[in-house]
């Protein structure tokens, strides 16, 4: 990957440093370098394997036995539970301990970010999380390991222990819709921000692209980190390029933050 602009990278790191409150979005690029493949980018689950994207959508995912048996397989042997963070996610934690992270919002479903150690309570999961598995007819919500265990003991497709209904992980699946409470609560910190920094993301999927061009519209800066164009670098004031493990260390260091 290049390195980042010098140029781009001094006018990004003025933005942070002058800024108050600060909301960072973050897209599976920031765990890339954590072992976790992306969608989209140039090693994405997707990009090398368009019928994946058909596995990711709710309907199939509840109308096809076979689709649910090969997800509990992949569950089993995601890079995702063994993953650590990355200095991607330590920086964030740098930033946070300057006292000016307003919010985290994550489409990222993996942890990583409270495994680095940003407060929880700052994290907002508008996809939800790989950590807890939830019953799609009860809504019964358990540690996802209750469930890989029985998958390891030889159900395939372990119905819910309550119900008998469908059993997933506690995400957002393509297709299913998100929870108000949450959207909503990433919409209105983005409101709030004074600068906002989308990392690691196509800024495609939606609604929680929206967050980028609400901040804009109440005034706050929009900064971009990602190795390729994004949909929403129009309306950026300013783009970073490069790889997120060089440029956030500089961007969120704790001299540039004071
Ligand atoms: P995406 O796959 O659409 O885009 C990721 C972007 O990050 C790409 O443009 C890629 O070029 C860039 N990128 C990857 N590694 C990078 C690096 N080291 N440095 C700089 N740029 C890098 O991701 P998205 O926009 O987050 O959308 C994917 C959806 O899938 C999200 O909704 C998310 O919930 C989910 N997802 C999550 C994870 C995870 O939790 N880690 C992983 C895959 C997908």
């Amino acid at each position: 990957m290049d390195a980042a602009d010098p140029r781009q990278l001094e006018f990004a790191c003025e933005l942070v440093g002058e800024a108050q409150r600060i909301v960072v979005l973050t897209g599976a690029g920031i765990s890339t370098d954590s072992g976790i493949p992306d969608f989209r980018g140039p090693n994405g689950v997707w990009t090398k394997n368009p019928a994946a994207e058909k596995a990711s959508n709710i309907s199939f995912y509840l109308a096809e036995p076979e689709v649910r048996r090969a997800a509990w397989q992949s569950r089993l042997e995601t890079s995702a539970w063994t993953a650590e963070p990355n200095r991607g996610h330590l920086a964030v934690v740098d930033l946070e301990r300057s006292g000016r992270l307003h919010a985290l919002v994550t489409q990222n479903i993996d942890g990583l970010h409270q495994r680095a150690g940003v407060d929880p309570d700052l994290v907002i999961e508008v996809h939800g999380t790989i950590w807890y598995s939830r019953c799609w007819e009860c809504g019964d919500r358990r540690l996802m390991e209750e469930m890989l265990q029985r998958v390891r003991n030889g159900e395939a497709d372990p119905a819910c222990e309550l119900c008998g209904g469908i059993v997933k992980s506690d995400t957002i699946s393509f297709g299913q819709s998100l929870i108000p409470e949450v959207i909503d609560r990433a919409m209105k910190v983005s409101e709030q921000a004074d600068v906002l920094v989308a990392i690691g993301s196509t800024l495609s999927v939606y609604p929680v692209a929206n967050c980028v061009p609400l901040a804009k519209s109440r005034g706050a800066k929009v900064v971009i980190v990602n190795a390729e164009p994004t949909e929403m670098d129009d309306i950026a004031d300013v783009v970073v390029r490069g790889s997120i493990g060089e440029i956030l260390p500089q961007l969120f260091a704790p001299s540039s933050n004071t």
